[in-house]
């Protein structure tokens, strides 16, 4: 397996201005595996409740994600609901439940354990710590993280940023966790706490990437009837890493041609609620968004 993601998989209620859905499919390593897996062959590690119904796991399945990591313990799967405002850029957490992710022990299935790319999506950074800890020394590792980890696990988030390649968070996480407003500086300062690479998200506005010898900034890609945002950071990082482990490569100009494709791909996910707007595309289709892209961004 190429690419490995551990995150929740959820229930989400989503109201947007324009309509509301109630329990779809969604989470943070959901919308990864979703995004990714035009790209790359994924495995998911992640726990649902029992409550979880088969055909959800199937749709899963059909997207050729591998499900062997994914455990079915007794209670209630992972539920979080949230409502955007008009603007799009401002969501308010309505509710959180962790259910069964409350106690959380992911367990990496062997045949996934030397894979060279890792993603850690949204989770306790504790529990993306113990997830890091039984894989064979993957090539690139790159994490997200949110205000809620920040906030009340600040410590624990440190130790992790220290044993990962790369982290991939929002301006408002970033100015949040390093106290900077200027977002190069907050990048910056991102690395000296330990990644070689951090992926800021500027939501409608973009993303850029620095690293080392590396400082890459692009628009998002212009979507006219935008359905639903939740998971586009997710999507975009699916579609990031999805790319670099069907390349299996790391170098900078391969990093660049992969925010282009983290970048395309997210433009998928808001055309539709939960998984829907990732569910029919292929690679073929992605790599034609990646073309006008590239298209509207150079002269
Ligand atoms: P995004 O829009 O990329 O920030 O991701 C939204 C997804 O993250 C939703 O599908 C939620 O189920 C999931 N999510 C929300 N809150 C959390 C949390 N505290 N930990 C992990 N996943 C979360």
């Amino acid at each position: 397996m190429s690419l490995i993601v551990t995150g929740t998989v959820a229930f989400d209620t989503v109201e947007t201005p324009y309509d509301k859905r109630e329990r779809c499919l969604g989470g943070s390593a959901t919308h990864f595996a979703a995004a990714a897996s035009a790209l790359t062959d994924v495995g998911l590690v992640a726990v649902v409740g029992n409550d979880f119904p088969d055909t959800d796991l199937e749709s899963l399945r059909k997207l050729g994600i591998d499900c062997t990591g994914v455990e079915v313990a007794d209670g209630k799967t992972f539920f979080w609901a949230g409502r955007y405002e008009a603007d799009w850029n401002t969501r308010h957490t309505l509710d959180t439940q962790l259910n069964v992710f409350e106690h959380f022990d992911p367990k990496v299935p062997t045949s996934y354990q030397n894979s060279d790319f890792v993603f850690l999506a949204n989770a306790a950074p504790e529990l993306q710590m113990k997830a890091l800890g039984q894989f064979n020394n993957p090539k690139l590792v790159v994490a997200d993280t949110m205000n809620l980890w920040i906030d009340i696990a600040r410590d624990s988030l440190c130790e992790l940023l220290t044993k990962i390649d790369g982290l991939v968070l929002n301006d408002e996480e970033a100015r949040m966790l390093t106290g900077e407003n200027n977002l190069l500086q907050a990048a910056r300062k991102v690395l000296e706490l330990g990644p070689r690479l951090v992926i800021l998200k500027k939501g409608e506005h973009g993303a850029f990437l620095i690293g080392e010898g590396l400082h890459f900034s692009l628009p998002a890609y212009p979507v006219e009837k935008v359905i639903d945002p939740t998971g586009a950071g997710d999507s975009f990082a699916g579609g990031f890493m999805g790319y670099l482990a069907s390349v299996g490569n790391t170098d900078p100009q391969t990093m660049r041609r992969a925010m282009l494709y983290g970048t395309a791909t997210a433009s998928f996910c808001v055309e539709g609620f939960s998984i829907e707007g990732l569910q029919t595309r292929r690679r073929s289709e992605v790599e034609a968004r990646f073309n006008e892209l590239y298209s509207f961004i150079t002269i």
